[in-house]
């Protein structure tokens, strides 16, 4: 099984292999993806938990993530994005730390839309 994963923030090759997807750091743009669940929510709730968000309300930010364009999400840092694998596939929530916005921040702030 080869299983694929490209950061939606900045377009670079985060997994590329036979080997599954762990959480991690993307190279490219130093964005956390956490996730790794068949089903959006899902994945978002695994995420949220990750980054110490759990509090937020999980379907709203899976709302909210799917509701910005990519300028939207490039601008926020957040995005939400599949992995390519055989017959299937998983989600990835990728959060990156801007300035004084932290993750938890960026994300609180899709929660509010
Ligand atoms: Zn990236």
């Amino acid at each position: 099984m080869t299983v694929r994963l490209r950061c939606p923030l900045c377009e670079v090759v985060v997994a590329d292999g036979t080997a599954d997807i762990s959480p991690g750091t993307c190279p490219g743009c130093g964005a956390r993806y956490e996730g790794g669940q068949a089903s959006a929510p899902d994945s978002v709730r695994t995420a949220l938990a990750a980054f110490g968000a759990d509090t937020l309300d999980a379907m709203a930010v899976t709302s909210a993530l799917f509701a910005c364009t990519p300028a939207e999400s490039a601008a926020r840092g957040v995005a939400i994005t599949s992995d390519q694998r055989d017959g299937f596939y998983c989600w990835w929530l990728f959060a990156r730390e801007e300035g004084d916005c932290d993750v938890v921040a960026t994300l609180g702030l899709l929660d509010s839309r």
